[in-house]
């Protein structure tokens, strides 16, 4: 077998996602999920071959576990040897890191420093970065960053309107995160109306527990609608998006609320499940929606959708041409309700679904949704791990002249 594939690593707070990808053409050898980290139920589950095995995660269940259990899972496979370097999804990159960027003392320091915007997920991947250099020592690492695409905004896209020296003296400014998704469905546009990437303007919606729309003009992102955090924007399953934030001093001065308990309810207690008092998964509230005309889960999908169309409608302002709009994400890769209510709210701008089509596309399909006489709307599934295999493997291509 080639030597050439790229381990890649997605670490979260309690879980390790991880895919053996060959970055040419993205084909996936093994992938799986360690989850559960840091309590005794920690479980691995890897997929190869078309085979799916589970196994307990050894004391002390962390992150350096999980990646041991899974280098005995390569070495009982002989799939070690196959491996050239390893790529991480790392989600705060602040402005320092528009590119992949191959790991050393001071990016580590750098991914440390930039954890205080983006204090769980940033600690999270630092975690899996010092784990994988530990049980891969002569391999090089290689960060990918989710903030990247998006360090092509303006500034009038990135500044709040709020005091310049928060921004100068603290950071304090829109950064955006899902950046690997959005360049990869771009990318999947773009071959698909036969254009150079940097010709073509899109907007994207990412939809999935977390949700973000994207304004990309000659194949950069221009504008975003996650901010400094992955709280601002549009509605997403546990998470309020735009809020008026007088309504935490209201919540603080007449309701005696905490900054913890409002940072809970804006982050896990909102969003459609907040809405819908039912839960944060789409399929529930569709379910309870279609079979039961649950009037809550009725207007939760009311709001999510209008929201994001909405967000889409506005980032016309940040173009001067529109090839499409593209929907992926675990929502805007699979249901067709939410798309058929957003699109439906853009005759304005000439998007006019073709129900069959919507239908279609599904599970894993990807292709156009509209109908002859509208403009193009597609479904085209992610695939944030192949980009950061790809840009790994490209990055690590350059740095020795190959
Ligand atoms: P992600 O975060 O991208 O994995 O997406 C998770 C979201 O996708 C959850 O809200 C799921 O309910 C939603 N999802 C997955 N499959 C479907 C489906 N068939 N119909 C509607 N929503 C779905």
């Amino acid at each position: 077998m080639k030597n050439n594939f790229i381990l890649v690593l997605n670490c979260g707070s309690s879980s390790l996602k991880f895919s053996l990808i060959n970055p040419e053409n993205g084909a996936t050898l093994l992938s799986g999920l360690a989850e559960r980290l840091a309590t005794e139920q920690a479980i691995i589950n890897i997929k190869y071959d078309g085979k799916k095995e589970q196994a307990e995660i050894p004391a002390p269940f962390d992150h350096q576990s999980a990646i041991l259990s899974l280098v005995a899972h390569l070495k009982k496979l002989d799939l070690v040897a196959c491996i050239s370097a390893i790529g991480h999804r790392v989600v705060h990159g602040g402005e320092a890191y528009c590119h992949p960027t191959l790991v050393d003392e001071d990016v580590k320091t750098a991914i440390k420093n930039l954890a205080r915007l983006a204090p769980l997920h940033n600690k999270a991947n630092l975690t899996g970065i010092i784990a994988a250099e530990a049980a891969f020592p002569t391999l090089p690492q290689v960060a990918v960053f989710d903030t990247a695409f998006h360090q092509t905004m303006p500034e009038k896209a990135y500044i709040y309107g709020i005091p310049y020296a928060l921004y100068k003296d603290h950071g304090i400014r829109r950064y955006g995160f899902h950046g690997t998704s959005h360049f990869f469905v771009a990318q999947q546009a773009a071959k698909r109306i036969d254009k150079p990437l940097e010709q073509c303007s899109f907007i994207s919606a990412h939809l999935g527990n977390g949700c973000s729309v994207t304004a990309i003009k000659d194949g950069k992102s221009v504008d975003t609608s996650l901010g400094m955090t992955p709280l601002e924007g549009v509605m997403m399953g546990t998470r309020s998006g735009d809020i008026d934030p007088g309504i935490i001093f209201h919540l603080v001065n007449q309701l005696n609320y905490s900054t913890q308990e409002i940072d809970n309810m804006l982050n896990k207690e909102s969003g459609l499940l907040g809405v819908s008092g039912i839960s944060n998964d789409c399929r529930a509230i569709e379910t309870a929606y279609i079979e039961y005309h649950n009037p809550q889960a009725a207007l939760a999908l009311d709001v999510f959708c209008y929201r994001i169309a909405k967000a889409i409608a506005s980032y016309t302002a940040s173009l001067t041409e529109l090839d499409g709009i593209i929907f992926t994400g675990g929502i805007g890769e699979n249901s067709n309700i939410i798309r058929e209510k957003i699109l439906s709210q853009l005759s304005l701008l000439n998007f006019k679904i073709d129900l069959e089509a919507n239908l279609t596309n599904r599970f894993g399909q990807s292709g156009l949704i509209t109908s002859d006489e509208s403009r193009a709307a597609w479904v085209i599934a992610t695939n944030e791990e192949w980009v950061i295999a790809e840009q790994t493997f490209q990055l690590l291509n350059q740095k020795t002249g190959i």
